[in-house]
C-alpha cells in the first residue's frame, strides 16, 4: 500500500535513507528511480519512459518481463517455492540439461550457484582440487566478481583494497588498440600476448598453477574482443603445463555476442565455463559452473568441498528453463547477431567517422563499445567531466547508457529492434555533438 502513488523523489528519499550502495561512496549517490519495465523500456515513479541500451548490468538479454519466463517462476513458486539442494528435483535437472545443450562437446554437468561471483570461485577451487596446485593465473583488464578468490582474481581497481588471499598472479591480455606490447598489428598483438603469457607462466613455476581463468571476451574492461588465435594460443599453453583454462562467459554468454556461447566464435574449448547474467536475463539470481569430462570422472570419486543452500534454487531454475527455451523459440541469438552485424556495427563506424572523440569502436552482436578520447593522437581517455556531460545528455533524452572509464559500453538486450538500435545511436550521435570541452 504504502507503495501506491510514490514519486521518483519519494523512492529516492527511502533508497538514501537505508539502502547501502554497491562500489561507491554513499553519500554522494543519485541513483536513478525504476518502476517497471517491459522489453527494452523502463519507466520511472513519475511515468517517464527510458530505452534500455545497458541491459542493466549487461544481463537482461531477453529484456524486461518476458510474460512466459515470468509465468514459469510463478507456476514453479505456486508448487516448490524452494528445496535442498542435495535433494533431485526436476527443474534443477531440466536447467542443467538445457544450459549443457549450449556447451562445448564433452561437457556433462552443471554446478549452480547464486551468481557469476561465486561461479568464479568455486571454478577455481575445482581447479585447484583437481591440479593439487594453488596459483591462478588471470588478466589485468578483467573483472570476475566481488567474493574471497573472484575479485582477488579481478585486474580492474576494485582488486586492491580487498587483496587479503594469496595465490593470485595477473598478466597482460591482448588490447591492441592499448597496446602494452609495442605491436604493429593485431597478428603481432596476439603473438607478444602469447609470449607474455608463456613467460609468466615460466617464472611463476608452471607446477604451481591451478589455472588461467579469461573472460572470453573481457566485458566491464572494454568488451576487448581477443584476436582471432588468441584463445587458441592459451588453450595450447594450458595443455603444455597441465593447467585448467576457466573461460568466464558471465557477461558475454547466452546471447550477447550473437552466439549462444562467446567462445563458440574461436574454436576453443576449455575445461570449465562459468556462466550467470543472461542465462535467466536476472530474473532470478543465478549462475553456475559447466564442467568438462575429465573433471567430471575426477569428481565421481574425490570429494568436492564446496556447496550453497541455494545451489540450483527452484525459482532460478524455471527461469533458466523458460529463459533458454524462450531464447530458442523467438530466435533470440540470431537477433543479436543481425543487430550487431546490421545496425550496431556500421552503425558506430559511422559515429566514428563524424566524431573525433571517438578514438575507437569494437563489439560484436550486442556487446559493443566507444572509447572516447581527448585526441586521437594522444589516446588520452576523455576527462570523466565530459563522460559526465554525455551520460546526463543520454538520460535526458530518454536512453539509460552504461558508461564505464572514458567508455560507452552498447550494450542493449538481445531483443532489441532495428528502430530501438537506431534510436539509441541517434541519442548517442546528438550527445557527442553536444558535448562541450
Ligand atoms: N564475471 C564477469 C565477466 C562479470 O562481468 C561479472 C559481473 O559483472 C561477474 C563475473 C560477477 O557476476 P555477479 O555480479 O553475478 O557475481
Amino acid at each position: 500500500e504504502r507503495l501506491q502513488g510514490m514519486t521518483n523523489q519519494d523512492v529516492k528519499q527511502l533508497d538514501r535513507a537505508h539502502v547501502f550502495h554497491s562500489w561507491s561512496t554513499q553519500g554522494t549517490l543519485n541513483p536513478l528511480a525504476i518502476k517497471s519495465g517491459e522489453g527494452c523500456r523502463l519507466w520511472d515513479f513519475d511515468g517517464r519512459e527510458y530505452l534500455d541500451f545497458s541491459s542493466q548490468l549487461v544481463n537482461t538479454n531477453i529484456g524486461h518481463q518476458h510474460p512466459k519466463v515470468i509465468a514459469a517462476i510463478q507456476a514453479q513458486a505456486a508448487e516448490l517455492a524452494t528445496v535442498a539442494p542435495a535433494h533431485a528435483n526436476a527443474t534443477r535437472s531440466l536447467a542443467a540439461e538445457k544450459v549443457l545443450a549450449h556447451a562445448p562437446k564433452g561437457f556433462e554437468k552443471v554446478f549452480f550457484t547464486n551468481a557469476g561471483a561465486d561461479a568464479n570461485e568455486n571454478a577455481i577451487r575445482m581447479a585447484r582440487a583437481y591440479t593439487g596446485r594453488d596459483k591462478v593465473l588471470s588478466a589485468y583488464r578483467s573483472y570476475h566478481g566481488n567474493t574471497g578468490s573472484a575479485i582477488v582474481a579481478t585486474g580492474d581497481f576494485r582488486r586492491v583494497p580487498n587483496e587479503y588471499s594469496r595465490g593470485h598472479v595477473h598478466f597482460f591480455n591482448p588490447y591492441f588498440y592499448r597496446t602494452e606490447f609495442w605491436s604493429a598489428d593485431e597478428a603481432e598483438e596476439c603473438q607478444r600476448a602469447l609470449h607474455h603469457l608463456r613467460r609468466v607462466i615460466e617464472s611463476e613455476g608452471p607446477a604451481s598453477i591451478a589455472a588461467i581463468l579469461l573472460e572470453t571476451i573481457p566485458g566491464t574492461a572494454g568488451v576487448l574482443v581477443p584476436p582471432k588465435d588468441y584463445l587458441k594460443g592459451v588453450r595450447a599453453l594450458a595443455d603444455e603445463f597441465g593447467i585448467v583454462l576457466i573461460l568466464d562467459e558471465v557477461m558475454a554468454g547466452f546471447g550477447r555476442t550473437g552466439q549462444w556461447l562467446a567462445l563458440d566464435d574461436f574454436d576453443v574449448i576449455p575445461d570449465l565455463v562459468t556462466f550467470a547474467k543472461g542465462v535467466n536475463s536476472g530474473y532470478v539470481p543465478a549462475g553456475g559452473v559447466m564442467i568438462s569430462e575429465a573433471l567430471n570422472r575426477y569428481f565421481d570419486d574425490h570429494f568436492f568441498y564446496g556447496g550453497l543452500t541455494y545451489s540450483g534454487h527452484p525459482l532460478a531454475m524455471a527461469a533458466i528453463c523458460a529463459t533458454l527455451d524462450v531464447m530458442a523459440e523467438e530466435q533470440i541469438v540470431e537477433n543479436a547477431a543481425r543487430i550487431g552485424q546490421e545496425v550496431l556495427t556500421p552503425g558506430l563506424q559511422r559515429l566514428a567517422q563524424q566524431h573525433e572523440v571517438i578514438g575507437e569502436v569494437r563489439g560484436l552482436g550486442v556487446f559493443h563499445a566507444i572509447e572516447l578520447v581527448e585526441d586521437r593522437q594522444s589516446r588520452q581517455p576523455l576527462s570523466d567531466a565530459a563522460m559526465g556531460q554525455i551520460k546526463q545528455h543520454m538520460l535526458d533524452a530518454g536512453v539509460l547508457p552504461f558508461v564505464a572509464n572514458n567508455r560507452i559500453h552498447v550494450v542493449p538486450p538481445c531483443i532489441v529492434s532495428a528502430e530501438e538500435a537506431q534510436q539509441g545511436l541517434a541519442v548517442i550521435d546528438e550527445a557527442l555533438s553536444a558535448l562541450k570541452r
